[in-house]
């Protein structure tokens, strides 16, 4: 115990993370630690400070990252223990299996600095042409889908995707896309700090144009050329707010319609060059913004977009070129947007590409070493717990109406739930993987993996496929899927830890089981019903009463500040907000329900009941630099860590009862809310 702490001060302390070293071993911190604790603060007035206020003080924001929690510092652990893997993946000398070589083969190509340095800026060379050889807009459809494909997200995105009206089916998506900054509104909010970014954001695109060769003049010309099309483009786009309206992002065309929407866009020919059968039917998921684009290839010059596209290109690629293009694209979207100090070193960078680009190759050798089928059997228990406090929650509930109540319990009883990793690997033999060639290696990985998703329109879905990697720390539900997904990363300690008694789990990994749960039945979840459908299941008056309940959370963070002047976007963050209370309540009823009849004993000099919030609390121990917390306030659905706690306890009296606050404190609201 007491060494695990040493290495947690140790690894804390910024400078010392050039001594990194591959681990074999995972370290160990326990689901609850009493250490972390700040017994200065009072619990009934901020209980984040209480739970979390000595992690935050022995566990600074490291030098190469923009936020550092629990979280953060457990997907730390799991890179080097990746790394472990990947380097001895990489050696030539061992027998390797045909996935061991593909990942070790690329993580050494990765790190292959003084390849990639002698490369320059030559591997983009061939596409720099092309577009240089353009001629006229008819050439367009063919370059892009070329460069869609390599995973540049110039002008538009295309994919695919399950119908949103019968989700047995994968259909063709074309979506909004083709901007340089995080979010839309990046382009048109008038505050300082906004106005600031969008000239810092010029002069990265004239430094990027430049290090491709144009002089000062031209890129500084080709800057405001780049510019005035994303803004263009990104004054089409709807609101992240928007976005959590399904309905808005469903408009289902046939080829003909499409065609008749940006008649200066040869599709056929985009779909030749990407070697697609020409789909039947293409969600457009913003019309309005196709429009422009219409508008955009009708009003620009091809030197505009030749531009344009030399943007983007270099932008997608940054970090698989020399120095001086990721030195940049660090400046940029790392220091300037998030307030990050270093670049992460290279292992890190190359660790994380490797499980972008082949991880379940990489997946499948991490789950094998680390997650265990006890651990998973308790998992699955776990949540069948939770789903039964779900259930009994469901039928004890005022403000719905048994019809709406009954369809509520068909769509909770098809949830399937994932543990650990996929139940098939992804076979990745087809990717070619050559030392020395990092930019084309990415290329191919890339393209696979478009070329694997854009196979799939057509055909019926495989619900066996993951949106994560094993060793990812994060879980996720999906609505058209119906079903909840917990990677053998983050059930690991401290969120999930197997020596732990049932508090400080089911508070943990238990409220995340039941903020997964939630998102089924959140202001967006709630309308796709059992079998992943978009339809309204909901009678009008329970639709009602919902909006109502939710209205409630919304409206009390929207108060909170994430920092200066700027306050949660309660909208925005609504249906995490939902989940954060609905899944800490469910997970406190589950517990209750799995250790009827125990004699439970303080531990620690708390009793169980404590034991249970502070385990709950102490998944979200962190911070993030201000530069970052601006950023989220924009594109993130999650409400800042503090507010996470916070704004949760403070609505559910079970705290209160439990820390024997009074009325009137902080964490005790009046008119508290409560949806599930
Ligand atoms: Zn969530």
């Amino acid at each position: 115990m007491r060494r695990i702490l040493l290495i947690s001060a140790f690894i804390a302390i910024p400078g010392l993370f050039a001594q990194d070293q591959p681990l074999t071993t995972l370290p160990y911190t326990p689901a609850l630690e009493t250490k972390f604790i700040d017994r200065s603060a009072d619990p009934c007035v901020d209980f984040y400070k209480f739970a979390c206020g000595n992690w935050n003080k022995l566990n600074p924001i490291p030098p190469d990252q923009a936020r550092w929690d629990v979280y953060a510092k457990l997907n730390y652990e799991n890179q080097l223990y990746l790394w472990g893997i990947l380097q001895q993946s990489s050696s030539t000398n061992a027998t390797r299996t045909p996935q061991q070589q593909k990942i070790g083969d690329y993580f050494a190509a990765c790190m292959d600095e003084a390849a990639v340095e002698r490369a320059g800026a030559k591997p983009l060379q061939p596409r720099l042409d092309e577009i240089g050889a353009l001629k006229n807009t008819a050439g367009l459809p063919a370059l892009l889908a070329r460069v869609h494909l390599e995973g540049s997200d110039a002008l538009f995105g295309f994919g695919s995707s399950q119908d949103f009206a019968d989700s047995s089916r994968v259909i063709a998506f074309a979506s909004a896309s083709g901007l340089g900054l995080p979010d839309r509104d990046y382009y048109f909010n008038t505050d300082a700090k906004s106005v600031e970014i969008r000239a810092k954001y010029l002069n990265h695109v004239a430094t990027m144009l430049r290090l491709l060769g144009d002089s000062p003049q031209a890129a500084e010309a080709g800057a405001k050329i780049v510019m005035e099309i994303e803004t263009a483009l990104a004054k089409a786009s709807l609101t992240r707010v928007d976005k959590r309206d399904p309905y808005k992002l469903f408009h289902k065309y046939t080829r003909a319609q499409l065609a008749a929407l940006t008649p200066s866009f040869d599709w056929a020919a985009y779909w030749t060059a990407l070697r697609l059968t020409p789909p039947l039917a293409i969600n457009v998921t913003e019309p309005n913004f196709f429009k422009e684009v219409e508008g955009q290839l009708k009003a620009r010059s091809i030197q505009d977009w030749k531009t344009y596209l030399r943007w983007h290109l270099v932008n997608a690629d940054a970090n698989y070129l020399s120095s001086p293009f990721v030195q940049a694209n660090f400046d940029f979207y790392s220091k300037t947007l998030r307030g990050v100090t270093e670049m992460r070193p290279r292992w890190k960078r190359c660790v994380s590409l490797v499980d972008r680009d082949l991880g379940e190759a990489l997946g499948q050798v991490f789950a094998s070493r680390t997650f265990t089928g006890a651990t998973k059997d308790r998992a699955l228990t776990m949540t069948s717990h939770i789903e039964k406090a779900m259930e009994e929650e469901l039928a004890q509930l005022t403000w719905m109406s048994p019809a709406t109540k009954k369809q509520a319990l068909v769509k909770l009883h098809g949830i399937a739930n994932k543990v650990g990793y996929p139940d098939k690997w992804r076979d990745y033999s087809a990717v070619e993987i050559i030392r020395g060639d990092f930019l084309t290696d990415v290329h191919r990985a890339v393209t696979f993996e478009s070329r694997r998703e854009l196979a799939k329109i057509g055909k019926p879905v495989d619900h066996s496929e993951w949106q994560m990697t094993p060793p990812t720390v994060n879980a996720y539900y999906d609505a058209q899927m119906n079903d909840i997904n917990f990677p053998a990363g983050v059930l690991q300690p401290p969120l999930y830890d197997p020596k732990s008694d049932d508090a400080p789990n089911y508070g943990n990994t238990g409220a995340t089981i039941g903020h997964e749960l939630t998102h089924g039945f959140d202001d967006e979840g709630r309308q796709f019903d059992a079998k992943g459908n978009l339809r309204d299941w909901w009678t009008k008056q329970d639709a009602s009463r919902f909006v109502q309940r939710a209205a409630c959370v919304s409206d009390q963070y929207s108060q909170y500040t994430v920092v200066d002047d700027i306050k949660i976007n309660g909208k925005l963050t609504l249906g995490e907000d939902v989940a954060d209370l609905g899944g800490t309540l469910l997970a406190y009823i589950a517990w209750k329900a799995a250790t009827k009849g125990l004699d439970l004993k303080p531990i620690d000099g708390f009793t169980p009941e404590q034991r249970f919030f502070i385990g709950m609390a102490q998944w979200a121990c962190g911070d993030e630099r201000p530069e970052n917390k601006r950023l989220n306030a924009i594109t993130n659905p999650h409400s800042p860590n503090e507010f996470r706690i916070n704004g949760v306890v403070a609505n559910m009296p079970e705290f209160g009862q439990a820390f024997s606050c009074k009325t009137g404190q902080p964490m005790m609201r009046q008119n508290a809310c409560r949806v599930w």
